[in-house]
């Protein structure tokens, strides 16, 4: 199935282009849901064009294994991917085994993961009811919402789009299998991660203002430098987060000098970054420290503006401990680990307990042409998912029917 997914969209040497709500995300669906019904699913598109395969009595509480189909710009062919195509394969082996269990299985291959419309994570966060004000509007500033449109061209309606939610108490547990995205697991040896949580991600712009002028008559020391002002934030910004790595991650990814001269001492810099953490409080404390401690005292006049804040959540502890138990049983080494990006894990993780399974990354590779899973690698994951799925029936306070977290 992977084989076949990759080429859709392919773009010669230029990796996958399968965007959210475009023809090819449809055509991936497509092939989808054939491997679905192929393992005995019964398959279903929902109003966000979430595909959903189905085995079990409806009377029954349901465990979704999910993922998403469509990629990045010019993106991988295991991101997402590997996680619908091993969940369909982990139902298959349910299902042709005769295996019985006390809850239902959706295996959903969800819509539009990576964010091509307004922001990421459309279709678990359309099935939760927590799509943003903006993207359930007709009209945006005046034109229509470019999510409306998308949705038309591959034969969705979006005035049906609340449709979709779906009722949190039907739902007993959430799981993904994906790619780690990251070196770590390739580095230390572990072919599995458990995954702790998904990062909260917060944005920002910070401005610190300086004085123009000439570089070449203005002495050193009577110059008020921007750019160099910026500098001491920069190295104090990494001192930070290299004391306190594994706890928080964050980069600061764009710098604008102006006027940007060979001559002129730099008047203004602008500088972009973020911040990732699973705890929020601590992300927060973190915010605090760097406007405080840091950069007020660098210049009182700058400024720093927080431009996104977008949710995280955390695995549930009693499934990470089941995929714990699913490695040892198998045999394989694994390692305890945040998550690095975000995943549609986040729309549930409100609502139902969630548990994420990676596998390594070769080169820690990801959303590029070389983002690369070796085949046996992929087969230790779903051999984890696989055993993870049948495990969860040992632990009976996950398997209430109208359980929410
Ligand atoms: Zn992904």
């Amino acid at each position: 199935m992977l084989n076949e997914l990759s080429k859709i969209g392919e773009q010669p040497k230029k990796g996958i282009t399968r965007k959210g709500l475009s023809i090819e995300e449809r055509d991936a669906h497509r092939l989808a849901a054939n491997y679905m019904k192929d393992a005995g699913l019964s398959v279903r598109v929902d109003e966000a064009g979430n595909t959903i395969g189905r085995w079990g009595g409806k009377d029954k509480p349901t465990l979704i294994v999910g993922s998403h189909l469509d990629t990045v710009p010019n993106g991988g062919a295991f991101d997402g991917a590997v996680g619908v195509a091993s969940g369909i394969a982990c139902a298959s082996a349910i299902i042709s085994s005769n295996i019985d269990l006390p809850y239902a299985l959706e295996v959903i291959a969800f819509t539009d993961e990576e964010g091509a419309h307004l922001s990421g994570t459309f279709g678990s966060r359309a099935m939760m009811g927590r799509l943003t004000e903006k993207e359930t509007m007709e009209k945006i500033d005046g034109s229509l919402n470019p999510l409306a449109i998308s949705m038309e061209k591959v034969g969705l309606n979006f005035s049906l789009l609340p449709k979709a939610k779906r009722d949190p108490k039907d739902f007993i547990a959430y799981l993904e299998l994906h790619i780690e995205q990251g070196p770590i697991l390739e580095r230390i040896k572990k072919p599995i991660g458990v995954v702790t949580g998904i990062p909260f991600m917060y944005r920002y712009y910070i401005t610190i203002k300086g004085r123009a002028d000439h570089s070449g008559t203005t002495p050193i020391s009577m110059r008020d430098d921007a750019l160099r002002k910026s500098a001491l934030f920069i190295e104090k910004f990494y001192h930070i987060l290299s004391t306190n790595e594994g706890k928080i991650i964050g980069n600061i990814g764009n710098i604008k000098i102006d006027p940007g001269s060979f001559n002129v001492v730099p008047k203004k810099a602008i500088m972009s970054f973020e911040l990732r953490s699973i705890d929020q409080n601590y992300l927060k404390e973190i915010e605090n420290r760097l406007l405080k401690d840091i950069l007020f005292k660098i210049d009182p006049k700058s400024k720093m503006d927080n431009i996104s804040r977008k949710n995280g959540a955390l695995m549930d502890k009693r499934i990470m401990n089941i995929i714990i138990s699913s490695c040892k049983e198998l045999g394989y080494g694994y390692h305890i680990m945040p998550s690095g990006a975000g995943h549609d894990a986040t729309s549930f993780a409100p609502y139902i307990p969630v548990g994420m399974i990676f596998i390594p990354s070769v080169g820690g590779k990801s959303h590029s042409a070389d983002e690369f899973t070796p085949p046996e690698a992929i087969e230790v994951g779903a051999k984890t998912l696989l055993y993870t799925i049948l495990n969860l029936k040992n632990d009976s306070s996950l398997l209430k029917k109208g359980k929410i977290n």
